[in-house]
């Protein structure tokens, strides 16, 4: 058999850490001790109240069958009353409520609701690599958008070509931004909405670190913006708030016209979320401990933080503090061609695994990535082995 895979797969990006990761495996099996800083991955286990919700309804046979189309009712209001306490936004959960497989699989989608071949879509770099990827499923041109440290991270729409922006279908952002750890002002997401509804563009805003954030910032929903809800379809997540990575399950909110397109295709595509991980999402939202639970996580990442910070600092990088988020993103230190250049040097010499900024775009070339998933203590070993490699270069 002559197995050929369909264009849009062979087009797919080069995996720019394979090299990386094939380093990491070569470091274990010689017995390494390594700290991986590269994945954002909580290394925080899901909350017992959320665990024991689950084992209660995974034993109800009811749950054992297809899960309703259109997502369970008490997990999309669960949802529409998260965002009125936390943001004063009234959702409607029947129509502004979409339930995803996780909301890397609404953003890979949202695409092909839209996107017809040729069609563009305006995408940050740097930045997740789902946005361009589902761009380029759905047969579109991606606009790359810089987000530049003279800019705070936040995309110039003023320099973005006014031929393109007429054309365009989707315009995503990202904040709090993975991988720069920016924040966005109400401003912003103001002139955001303002410039998609002027240029008939749907934003698709991915807010997937929503509750982790440092020194009392609380992140903004882009629907809290006027005209924000006509314009948008918000992605969310249990994943990082909840350490909930493995369970797959995250919503889309906004744009009833946009939510309903979206739950149409997914019908077609996915049976939906098992409805036990769906109550145990209800659970997530609706325990008491939910505000104590995000702020015992967010002091964590905090405190991990402030140990990065400071020995960045101490060794010479220039480091914005991020306000949210756990990564802290820095430019590469003088004398590396590349961050991928530099990446590798520090695996080799120290063990540490951290993510070149090139991974997220030709915009992230110069930078590199830290997450925050280790615990203090070991953040602060993988720190000084750093500073060790660096000052005996
Ligand atoms: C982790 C992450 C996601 C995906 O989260 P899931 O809900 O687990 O699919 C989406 N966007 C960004 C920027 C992320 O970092």
């Amino acid at each position: 058999m002559n197995v050929q895979p369909a264009d849009r797969i062979r087009k797919l990006p080069r995996y720019l850490f394979a090299e990386i990761d094939k380093k990491v495996r070569a470091a274990l099996d010689k017995g390494v001790d390594v700290i991986k800083l590269g994945i954002g991955d909580p290394d925080q286990p899901t909350p017992g109240y959320i665990i024991e919700k689950m084992m209660e309804e995974v034993q109800k046979p009811r749950n054992h069958s297809y899960p309703p189309d259109e997502g369970l009712t008490e997990f999309k209001q669960a949802v529409a009353d998260y965002y009125k306490t936390r943001h004063g936004v009234d959702l409607d959960p029947q129509k502004e409520v979409c339930v995803l497989l996780g909301s890397k699989e609404g953003i890979a989608h949202i695409s092909a609701c839209f996107v017809n071949p040729g069609d563009v879509n305006l995408v940050p770099d740097p930045g997740y690599p789902v946005y361009s990827i589902g761009t380029m499923f759905a047969g579109g041109e991606v606009y790359r958008m810089p987000l530049l440290a003279e800019n705070n991270f936040l995309p110039d729409l003023a320099a973005i070509d006014l031929a393109v922006a007429d054309k365009a279908k989707l315009m995503f952002l990202n904040y709090p931004n993975n991988p720069t750890g920016a924040d966005a002002p109400l401003e912003f997401f103001t002139e955001a909405a303002a410039f998609a509804a002027k240029h008939n563009v749907i934003i698709c805003h991915d807010q997937a670190y929503s509750e982790i954030a440092y020194d009392g910032y609380k992140p903004i929903s882009l629907l809290e913006a006027p005209g924000g809800k006509d314009v948008c379809i918000e992605f969310g997540s249990l994943s990082k708030t909840f350490n909930m990575t493995g369970w797959r399950i995250g919503y889309a909110v906004g744009c009833a016209e946009v939510v309903e397109v979206l739950t149409r295709y997914k019908t077609n595509i996915d049976s939906g979320t098992f409805r036990a991980i769906q109550y145990a999402g209800v659970e997530a939202f609706t325990n008491g401990e939910m505000a104590s639970f995000s702020e015992k996580m967010s002091n964590m990442y905090q405190e991990r933080r402030d140990v990065v910070v400071a020995a960045l600092r101490e060794m010479g990088f220039t480091i914005r503090v991020p306000k949210a988020t756990f990564y802290v993103w820095a430019p590469i230190p003088e004398g590396f061609a590349s961050s991928t250049e530099f990446v590798s040097f520090i695996l080799e010499e120290t063990g540490v695994v951290i993510t070149p900024g090139r991974g997220f775009g030709e915009h992230g070339e110069g930078y590199f990535r830290i997450a925050l998933t280790v615990d203090a203590k070991r953040m602060q070993e993988a720190m000084d082995r750093i500073s060790q490699a660096l000052s005996s270069r």
